[in-house]
Formats: structure tokens, sequence, C-alpha cells
């Protein structure tokens, strides 16, 4: 298989055209056969719902080369599972999981010259989403939807390794209580953009989400869950109704326990403990974890013992293990990694 002819390590994360995606149309009660297609672009009415209300979810993983030079996707079924959770919660008619699954291999298949090789640190990333596509003028869900997968090539995440970075806690809110933080709808971004680009502007990188009602509690970042080691080496990650359920975090949470030993728990988790922790980690499938070195809440900073310079010693752990079970140099749990053949 000739890959195509990208400088792999000096991707960014940027959308690339690759040269197959998959798509199916949802009409009439019904999800038809579904079809790899070439044409990149999406023609709907005027008054389709996704653009009048936001009818959309999507879900995000990644294909990669591994050491012995497979091509492979990561618990592809617990997407599946979470695109079927956000279109419950959506109204929008549930993609069956098995068929998620095989339209994933299908993507990943059809467009193995853009899997970036082993080594590069790149990997393509798969991007599933769902919308509804006819006009809707008076609100109510729409009655006929697509689902698609494209996939676009990205860089690797920390070019010359991973350096902490710096957070804020935000003066917005990312979801409410009962609101639509657990799943993954396009929504809960749009209403984040005005808060990232302004922590941005005052020189932090991401924001750190209390919980809507009493402000007290961590919730996550725009979009990565937390975690935190605290002195005596447990892992601890917040506990919410409102939160996204990572994979990424409920992976690393087995590694913690079951490949190093470690004690996890999953908890409400104050703002005022913060301080106490000895490590702070955002887990997402972009980055497997960012390191976070400090946190500015309203002129007061908490500054981790693990420094602003490398990631802290029980992060890098977890992150090398979960690294090493993603790229086959650790035996993984089983059904966590999919070969595409
Ligand atoms: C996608 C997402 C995450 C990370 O989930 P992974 O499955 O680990 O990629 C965390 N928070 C939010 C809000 C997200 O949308």
């Amino acid at each position: 298989m000739d890959k195509k002819n990208i400088d792999w390590s000096n991707l960014g994360f940027g959308y690339i055209k690759t040269d197959k995606r998959y798509v199916s149309a949802y009409k009439n009660g019904a999800w038809d056969e579904g079809q790899l297609i070439e044409d990149d672009m999406i023609t709907m009415s005027e008054c389709a719902c996704v653009l009048q209300y936001s009818q959309t979810i999507f879900e995000g993983l990644k294909a990669y080369t591994t050491q012995d030079g497979k091509i492979v996707v990561f618990r592809p079924d617990l997407n599946a599972e979470r695109l079927a959770n956000s279109a419950r919660r959506m109204e929008m008619p549930v993609f069956p999981e098995d068929r998620f699954v095989d339209a994933v291999e299908q993507v990943v298949r059809a467009n193995k010259a853009f899997v970036p090789p082993y080594g590069t640190g790149a990997t393509l990333y798969l991007r599933p989403y769902m919308f509804g596509i006819n006009p809707v003028i008076g609100v109510k869900p729409a009655e006929e939807f697509q689902f698609r997968i494209f996939a676009t090539p990205v860089g690797p995440y920390f070019k010359g390794g991973a350096k902490p970075i710096t957070i804020k806690v935000s003066d917005f809110d990312r979801a409410a209580p009962h609101g639509t933080g657990n799943i993954k709808a396009g929504l809960n971004y749009a209403m984040s953009l005005h808060a990232i680009v302004t922590a941005h502007k005052e020189g932090f990188d991401e924001n750190m989400y209390l919980d809507a009602g009493s402000r007290t509690k961590v919730e996550e970042t725009g979009g990565a869950n937390f975690l935190f080691v605290t002195k005596d080496n447990k892992i601890v990650t917040p506990k919410s109704d409102s939160i996204l359920p990572s994979i990424t975090r409920r992976s690393l949470m087995v590694v913690a326990k079951e490949y190093l030993g470690l004690e996890v728990e999953e908890r409400e988790v104050y703002f005022d403990e913060v301080k106490d922790f000895a490590e702070c980690g955002l887990c997402g499938t972009a980055a497997v974890i960012s390191p976070v070195g400090k946190i500015y809440d309203h002129g007061n900073e908490i500054c981790f013992p693990s420094g602003m310079e490398e990631m802290g010693p029980v992060t890098k752990k977890l992150y090398d293990t979960l690294t090493g079970i993603q790229m086959g140099r650790i035996e993984a749990p089983k059904g966590w990694i999919k070969v595409i053949d």
C-alpha cells in the first residue's frame, strides 16, 4: 500500500480532504444501507434542522499504525455507544452500534494511504457525525438525518514533548445541570467558543469549568476531562451528570488500577481541594493526557508541584502505559484494539 506523500511529522491539527467518506441516510423511519462516496460536499435545504436548530452530534477517534505495522482503532464500540446515547438525548434515530463500527472500518480501509506510519506521532482522525437535514421551521426534531464519517490525517499533538499548560477558571458555564453536558453535541461547543477565545486572549490555554449550579465543583474543560493525582498517588476524576464521559479518561482509570496498581476514585471534586493535588492532567482522544502546570482563579494561582517543565511522574506513567497499549508495545485489555485488515 503506497502512502500519500505527506510530511507526517509536521502535520498540524487541520482538515485535509481524504479519498472516501461514509454516508447513510435516514428517511421514512429507516436507515439506508450506507455507502462510501468521494464527494466531500453536502447539499441541503436552507431550512435544514441542523442549520436552524443545531440538531447535530458527533464522535472523534483515531486510526493509527502499531509497532508491528497493523492499522488499528481504539475502542470504537464505546464511540458507537456514546453516539447512540447522544442521539437518544437529541431526539435523533440511533445508528446501530454494530453498523457504526463497520462504517469506521470501511472508512479506514478506504483511506489506508492516509494512515500515518508508526513512529511519526501522526494519526488518521475519524469524525463520525449525524445531523437533521430536512427543512424544519416550527421547532421540532427533523425526520430525515444523515450519519457520516470522514477521515483526516492529523499531526502529533505534542511536537517536541508535552509541556504543561496553564488554564483559568472560567466565568462562563459549559453545561447546565440536567442539560446536555453529558452528550457529544455540537451545541455544547458552539456556546463554549466565546469562552475559549476569551481565555486565549487573556493568555490561557484552556478553561476549567465549574458546575453551573453551585460553582464549587470541578467539571471539565471545553473538550477534555480532568484527572488529578493526590500526594499519596491516588487517581481522582470528577463525577457529575454534566461531564462528557471521555473514553480516554475511562481507559486511563482502568490502566491506573489494573496496570499500575493505583487506587482510583470517581467522585465529586470541590475546587477548594484542587490546591492539594500533586498533579493534574486533561484527557481526551487528541492528546491522551495534556499536563496542567498552573490554574489561575481570579487573581489566585494554583501551581502544581510537578511544575511547568514536564508531566508529573504519575501522569507520565499513565500516558506511557496507555500510549504503549494503543501502539502495541504493551498488551491491551481484551477488546480495546480493533485491527483493520
Ligand atoms: C470528546 C470530549 C472529551 C474527550 O472524550 P474522549 O472520548 O476521550 O475523546 C471530553 N470532554 C468533552 C466535552 C468532549 O466533547
